[in-house]
């Protein structure tokens, strides 16, 4: 948090008011760093996590912008008579319900969280919002479009799927975000994201947000935005200081008994656990559900009602651990995490960055504890260079191996060359079992 206020970032009295109702005191740094250069009109290229408030970064100053705009159209006519300011009232209507914001996210959760933080931040403004994702009823979202929308959140394929019916026209466009743009790319949307962005009117203001950087993001920006303003807080690479994160040293086949052990501890009382597969994520959770632990999997081969479901029974606190894999990370917006646990270690070290940051959210605090088997040893010293940090040990649980911890402090694991498929699983052809 800052010490700037929302006020001092010039926000409209109905917005200021809606942030008071949602409980929000002050803006996060992206928040009081991104929203005055947004309201000048300014294209960005913003670097910042989930976690860190970006979506109000970018919500607030669109919401601002375009209902300004609507003001300004509805204004005082120059002298024209009562029956044409009511037909200019009629026009407005229909002009006003064109889409003027659209928002593209990666995932159909963080599209449907995005809508749901714009119709929090936009209750006491005349602009509305939908959501158009894949999975959901096609008609129903081609009604909504009739109706009219001012803002637009869509996943790439149903917006493109939409554009080809015709239902929608991104001509009037004013302002263009894309959310998660790194995630975007790496789940093989760019010529998705191109194509929805000829079709986008040129004179827009476009914002681009991404929780790391690359090559191939830094190209998108420079054929997407013009002269963009950067703004950058957390670099991608650290993990959040209020989270407690250790690594606990086990063997595989242990493994789900030090969960239902960790989950014994009463404080855990919302637990997100991530796996490296979907069955794994089944698995577990039939697992814990059988010790009698609250626990629902979710993952990409749920259906969509499925998924939206095990997410609202999380946050209300019906459901206390969701299993879950990489994929949905970036979705899970629920407040009051207590602990994230990796089961799995992720291959890919932001993920990593991602998965623990779905604790501590907004400045409470959060515990997030990584399980380790002598196979993820590799995958550890890569998280821990990437994060710069060497993660704590925790070897307080029953199921402490010191010979995974001896494996870890080597300088080079004799494994190591052989492979991850290849070599033996176990030290000495398996034999040399914990301890
Ligand atoms: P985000 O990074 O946009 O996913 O936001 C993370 C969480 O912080 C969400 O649950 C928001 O509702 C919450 N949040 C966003 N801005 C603020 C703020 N200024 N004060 C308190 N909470 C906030």
């Amino acid at each position: 948090m800052t010490s700037t206020t929302f006020s001092d970032l010039h926000l409209d009295e109905r917005i200021l008011n809606a942030l008071e109702d949602a409980g929000y005191s002050t803006p996060t740094e992206i928040q009081a760093a991104a929203i005055p250069l947004a309201l000048e009109g300014k294209d960005l290229m913003a670097s910042a996590q989930t976690g860190t408030g970006k979506t109000a970064a970018f919500v607030l100053p669109m919401l601002q912008l375009l209902y300004q705009e609507s003001e300004k159209d509805s204004g005082k006519g120059n002298g024209s008579s009562e029956k044409d300011e009511d037909s200019k009232k009629k026009k407005k209507t229909r002009r006003a319900r064109k889409v003027r914001g659209l928002v593209l996210s990666p995932t159909r959760e963080l599209a449907q969280q995005i809508e749901e933080n714009v119709e929090q931040y936009a209750k006491y403004l005349p602009q509305n919002v939908v959501s158009l994702v894949g999975g959901l009823s096609l008609q129903r979202q081609i009604k909504q479009l009739q109706k009219g929308v001012d803002i637009v959140i869509a996943t790439p394929g149903r917006l493109l799927d939409l554009l080809q019916r015709k239902e929608i026209s991104l001509r009037d466009v004013d302002f263009f975000v894309l959310d998660e743009a790194d995630r975007m790319l790496d789940m093989g949307f760019v010529d998705d994201v191109r194509d929805i962005a000829r079709r986008v009117k040129k004179e827009r203001q476009t914002f681009l947000f991404s929780a790391t950087t690359s090559d191939a993001v830094e190209s998108l920006s420079r054929s997407l935005l013009t002269e963009p303003e950067r703004v950058a807080v957390h670099p991608p690479d650290t993990v959040g200081e209020n989270i407690d994160s250790r690594i606990l040293f086990v063997e595989r086949k242990d493994k789900r008994d030090l969960v239902a052990d960790l989950l014994s501890d009463e404080s855990a009382t919302r637990v997100l656990i991530f796996t490296a597969t979907k069955s794994d994520a089944n698995v577990l959770a039939a697992i814990l559900s059988r010790k009698e632990i609250d626990a629902l999997a979710i993952h990409s081969d749920k259906s969509q009602k499925d998924r939206q479901r095990a997410l609202q029974d999380f946050d209300e606190g019906k459901v206390r651990v969701l299993v879950a894999t990489d994929v949905m990370a970036r979705g899970i917006d629920v407040g009051g995490i207590t602990h994230v646990i990796n089961y799995d270690l992720p291959n890919d070290p932001e993920n990593f960055v991602h998965r623990i940051g779905r604790t501590a959210r907004a400045g409470t605090k959060g515990i997030a504890l990584s399980l380790c088997d002598l196979d993820e040893i590799k995958m550890l010293r890569s998280i821990e260079r990437f994060t710069k940090k060497t993660l704590a040990v925790d070897s307080d649980h029953p199921y402490h191996s010191p010979l995974i911890e001896t494996m870890k402090n080597q300088r080079q694991s004799p494994f190591a060359r052989r492979g991850r498929r290849g070599g033996r699983a176990t030290p000495r052809g398996g034999r040399g079992g914990r301890r």
